[in-house]
């Protein structure tokens, strides 16, 4: 793992949340309970980050964007740069999620050219790779991880990177990896992640809730969680928080 040993909680809004539920969920969330073992970033919809991004300093939360294009500037009508989000304070973007690769149809080559265009500016992308359910039965989840983390050759060292494993059939399905799953996965992605030489913190997704937070949280290799349902409602994300505060101290 890298230098930096803290678990992440991160969470994902996806394309939910208006300025109100955004100020609603501040004010009920209060500050990061234990900065020294736990880092916390919020990922809302690009119409939030700029109107967030003070407070959520404020709180202890880093801020983070749920995409980027790959360009610098011009036309791109729709489009978000890396310079917008470093703008709006973002420090994170989460790249290669499932459902922009399954929905948008985002190539691997795509989602590197993004990781370049992030890295260029000081953005950390935090990379989601993850198997489907037919892959898994198949017995292909460690050939497609492979395949997902392969777009890190070449990649510069030291540049900066989170990786989130994600089962595809456990996202928003309510369904968890078993621990034995998720221990053996995540040996597997910090081994390849190793090969490349990028070995960095490795979080885990995929319908963490209060209720499983701090038994994923304390398998071996796993540093951390990218939620979403979960992190829409102040009281479910600060729960995840503190269990993974009990799992890690
Ligand atoms: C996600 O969006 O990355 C995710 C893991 O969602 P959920 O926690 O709702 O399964």
């Amino acid at each position: 793992m890298s230098n930096e040993t803290r678990h992440l909680i991160a969470g994902n809004w996806k394309m939910n949340g208006a300025l109100q539920e955004a100020k609603d969920f501040m004010d009920a969330f209060g500050q990061n309970p234990s900065p020294d073992h736990v880092e916390i970033a919020l990922m809302p919809p690009f119409t939030l980050l700029h109107s967030m991004s003070d407070r959520l300093a404020s709180m202890g939360i880093m801020l983070g964007a749920q995409n980027v294009y790959n360009e610098d500037k011009g036309a791109f009508t729709g489009s978000i740069c890396p310079l917008m989000l470093r703008d709006a304070g973002c420090h994170y973007v989460i790249l290669g999620h499932s459902e922009r690769r399954s929905i948008i149809g985002e190539s691997n080559a795509k989602i590197r050219s993004k990781m370049n265009a992030s890295w260029l500016h000081g953005l950390e992308p935090i990379l989601c790779i993850g198997e489907t359910l037919e892959q898994r039965e198949n017995g292909v989840t460690n050939i497609i991880l492979a395949e997902q983390l392969a777009i890190l050759k070449g990649a510069p060292k030291g540049a900066p990177l989170t990786v989130a494993y994600e089962p595809v059939w456990a996202i928003g399905t309510g369904k968890t990896a078993s621990t034995e799953q998720v221990t053996e996965t995540h040996a597997f992605v910090h081994q390849e992640l190793q090969r490349l030489g990028h070995d960095c913190r490795v979080l885990y997704g995929g319908s963490v809730n209060p209720g499983n937070a701090e038994e994923l949280m304390s398998c071996p290799g796993v540093e951390g969680a990218l939620v979403g349902g979960a992190s829409l409602k102040a009281d479910s994300f600060m729960d995840i928080v503190n269990a993974t505060v009990k799992a890690v101290s």
